[in-house]
C-alpha cells in the first residue's frame, strides 16, 4: 500500500503527528465571516448575534461546552439549517442563508457527527454519492474522467478502504464507517472542510490515520474546521481556536493562548 505521507505531504514530530503551520497557500484574509447571526430552538439561542471569522488556509479549532451551538453553526454554513437573522460572508459574497445544493459552489464540503451513509450501498457507491448530487449526465461525465478515478484510487488507498470497496456499507466496522465518511469529503475537491467529532469512538491507530488526513489537506492550503472535544488533539492539528459559549463567541486565537484564557478555563475546561 501507497503511503499516505506519498500522496498528501506532512511533517513528522518526536511528540507525535503535528500538522505544518504555515501551508502553502493565500495567507491572512477570512474564507467565512459570519456576522450578528442568531438561531434560536424553541426559545433556546443555540447562536447568539454571533459575529466570527474563519481564516483562510488555516486549521481551525471550533470548540466549546456540550450545547454551546457547535454544530448548529456548521449546519448553517453548510446550508442543513436556516439562520433566524444575519449575515454569512463566504468569500466576500454576502448572503443571508446557505442553501445546502449550494455547497459545490461554495467549495465546501463537511462529514457528520452521526455518519450519513447508506448502508445498502458499496463503498464505492457511498464515495460517488457526492458526485450524484450533480444532474445525471453531469455525473455521468465527472465520473468517467481520469482525474475523478485517480481521486478514487487515492482516496480508498488512504482511508484504507480499497479492499472493501465492494462491501455495503452496513458490512464496515466502526473505525472503517468513519474512514468511509471522512473519504466521502475527500472526493469532493473543495477549499473548505468541515468535520464534525471526527475522531469520537476511534481507536488510536485510526485517531493518527484520521490526523494524516486532516495534516494532508492542510499542507495543500484547504481551510479546515474541526469540532471535537480532546483538547490535545486540537492543540496538535490545529493554528486556530473558536470557542463558543451559549451560541456566543468567549475566545478566538492560537490554541496555546486560548487554551490559557481565563474565561475558556473557567467555563469551558473546568479548571
Ligand atoms: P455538542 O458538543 O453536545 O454536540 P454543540 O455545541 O454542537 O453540542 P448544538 O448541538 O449546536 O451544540 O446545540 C446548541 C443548543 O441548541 C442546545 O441547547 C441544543 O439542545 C439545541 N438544539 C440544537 N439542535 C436542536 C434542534 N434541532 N431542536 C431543538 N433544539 C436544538
Amino acid at each position: 500500500m501507497k503511503k499516505i505521507k506519498d500522496i498528501f505531504k506532512f511533517k513528522k514530530q518526536s511528540a507525535g503527528l503535528v500538522c505544518d503551520v504555515n501551508p502553502p497557500s493565500a495567507y491572512g484574509s477570512d474564507i467565512i465571516t459570519v456576522k450578528n447571526l442568531t438561531k434560536q430552538f424553541m426559545g433556546i439561542k443555540a447562536i447568539d448575534d454571533l459575529t466570527v471569522n474563519f481564516p483562510q488556509a488555516k486549521t481551525i479549532g471550533l470548540i466549546g461546552a456540550n450545547g454551546s451551538g457547535k454544530t448548529t453553526l456548521v449546519n448553517i454554513l453548510t446550508g442543513m439549517l436556516f439562520p433566524d437573522s444575519g449575515e454569512i460572508i463566504v468569500r466576500d459574497k454576502k448572503r443571508t442563508h446557505i442553501k445546502s445544493n449550494e455547497l459545490r459552489k461554495y467549495r465546501i464540503a463537511r462529514t457528520f457527527q452521526d455518519g450519513r451513509l447508506i448502508e445498502q450501498m458499496s463503498v464505492i457507491d457511498n464515495l460517488l454519492l457526492p458526485v450524484a448530487e450533480n444532474n445525471l449526465i453531469e455525473s455521468l461525465k465527472e465520473v468517467s474522467t481520469k482525474d475523478y478515478q485517480d481521486r478514487l484510487e487515492k482516496v480508498l488507498e488512504i482511508t484504507s478502504l480499497t479492499e472493501h470497496k465492494n462491501k455495503n456499507a452496513e458490512e464496515l466496522s466502526y473505525g472503517l464507517r468513519k474512514l468511509l465518511e471522512i473519504g466521502r469529503v475527500l472526493m469532493q475537491d473543495a477549499d473548505i472542510y468541515f468535520f464534525d467529532e471526527p475522531f469520537s469512538g476511534l481507536f488510536p491507530e485510526i485517531v493518527e490515520q484520521v490526523c494524516e488526513i486532516i495534516c494532508g489537506l492542510q499542507s495543500q492550503g484547504k481551510t479546515i474546521v474541526i469540532i471535537e472535544h480532546n483538547m490535545s488533539l486540537i492543540k496538535r492539528l490545529c493554528n486556530y481556536t473558536i470557542v463558543l459559549n451559549h451560541g456566543k463567541l468567549l475566545a478566538e486565537g492560537i490554541p496555546e493562548e486560548v487554551l490559557q484564557n481565563k474565561d475558556v478555563r473557567e467555563s469551558y475546561l473546568g479548571v
